[in-house]
Parts: structure tokens; C-alpha cells; sequence
């Protein structure tokens, strides 16, 4: 079994689609170990996203991740990272394969719904940035 984070990003918040994103980790073998909604500050996302902070696009991706309401997640299941990333599809939802959670649900490589860990060692740094250990059920 293993574990990664996932957050449902402010767009896909706003567009009251949470319960159909969640639909897609259940009905693949997803899951939901632990769950809050939250507003993050500008700096809890700076921190978040620190490994970007060097990127053009990381002050757009502060402002947007803060904009509004996120639903943070623990997913759970076998080879739940890799499996994760293959449901979230590719980061530029125009790239992204038909089916997937970007492809239905995200507008742009900005508003792109859906962020998840992408491998087990941040999967592991993301939950503890987020959740206790009496919180991941
Ligand atoms: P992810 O793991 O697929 O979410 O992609 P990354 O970890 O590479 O990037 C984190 C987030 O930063 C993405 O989900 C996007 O919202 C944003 N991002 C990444 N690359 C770009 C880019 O080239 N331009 C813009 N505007 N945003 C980007």
C-alpha cells in the first residue's frame, strides 16, 4: 500500500466538480485516508510550491493556489502515486489524455484542477506538510 497527497486546486473548487474528482480515485482503487478544505495563505502555497520558486510562473501559481478554497487529500492504494499522476493527466490540460481529470475538468496549465505528488519520497513530505499522523485514517 502506499500513500500520496493530492489537492483539488480553487478552480475545480469553485466549479463544485470535488465530488466527481473524487469519484475517479474511488472507483480506481483510491482511497480517501484523510481529507480537510482549506484556504491556504500566500505563505503556506509559497512554501508548498518552494521547489518552483526560482520558475517565471511561481509568483501566478501563489496567487492562483490562494484565490480560493482547495481540498487537500491523502489517496491510498496500491502504487497509489503512479496511479494518481495517470488519472491527473499531463500538467497542460491541452495535453492531457481524454478521460483524464485535467482533460475534463481544468482550463489551463494555471487552473489545472488537480495537483499530486509525484514521486513516494515528496508524497511523504506533501502529507506531513498537511496532516498529523492521527488525522490519515
Ligand atoms: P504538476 O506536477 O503536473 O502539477 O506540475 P509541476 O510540479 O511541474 O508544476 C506545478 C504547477 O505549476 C502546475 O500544476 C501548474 O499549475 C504550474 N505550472 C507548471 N509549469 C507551468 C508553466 O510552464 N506555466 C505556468 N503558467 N504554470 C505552470
Amino acid at each position: 500500500m502506499q500513500q500520496t497527497l493530492s489537492i483539488i486546486k480553487p478552480d475545480a473548487v469553485k466549479k463544485g466538480v470535488v465530488g466527481k474528482i473524487i469519484d475517479r480515485f474511488e472507483s480506481n482503487g483510491l482511497r480517501i485516508a484523510a481529507t480537510k478544505k482549506l484556504w491556504l495563505s500566500k505563505c503556506e502555497a509559497s512554501k508548498f510550491y518552494a521547489v518552483h520558486k526560482d520558475r517565471p510562473f511561481f509568483n501566478d501559481l501563489v496567487e492562483f493556489m490562494t484565490s480560493g478554497p482547495v481540498v487537500v487529500m491523502v489517496l491510498e492504494g496500491e502504487n497509489a502515486v503512479v496511479k494518481n499522476r495517470e488519472l491527473m493527466g499531463a500538467t497542460d490540460p491541452k495535453q492531457a489524455e481524454k478521460g483524464t481529470i485535467r482533460a475534463d475538468f481544468a482550463d489551463s496549465i494555471d487552473a489545472n484542477a488537480i495537483h499530486g505528488s509525484d514521486s513516494i519520497e515528496n508524497a511523504n513530505i506533501e502529507i506531513a506538510f498537511f496532516f498529523s499522523k492521527r488525522e490519515i485514517l
